[in-house]
């Protein structure tokens, strides 16, 4: 199953848990795979606190400079591409009793790097067959 979100700002979490908990099949025991066929956005797992967010934005700034990269002679986007890179594109979910087994301070976002832009996710889920 696939859906949309349009990001806003140039660097933005977006909270998706719900959205993928929809469109889940009904598995009772599985994996669901999370995944952004992007190469500037990721998705990541982590606590949905304001501070956190703000915390999570600022240490990709740092971890990833703005800089003259080979590749923003194509088209400026060096820094999202090599951030969207640590992110990673996926996340696996282990599904139980019919729901993503996600911990109490678990959420699932989209890690927008070079917004606005509309996104695409997919989500993909396998019964384990118990
Ligand atoms: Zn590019």
């Amino acid at each position: 199953m696939t859906f949309e979100i349009e990001t806003k700002q140039k660097i933005q979490l977006v909270e998706i848990t719900s959205f993928v908990a929809h469109s889940l099949p009904s598995i009772q025991s599985g994996v669901c795979t999370v995944y952004a066929p992007h190469t500037s956005c990721g998705i990541i797992i982590n606590e949905n606190e304001p501070g956190l967010v703000e915390d999570i934005r600022s240490i990709f700034l740092s971890i990833v400079p703005e800089k003259n990269y080979l590749h923003n002679s194509v088209d400026s986007n060096a820094s999202a591409h090599l951030r969207a890179m640590i992110a990673g594109q996926s996340k696996t979910i282990p599904i139980q009793n019919g729901r993503l087994a996600l911990g109490t301070y678990q959420h699932i976002f989209l890690i927008e790097f070079d917004g606005p832009r509309k996104r695409t996710v997919i989500v993909e889920a396998a019964t384990s067959g118990r």
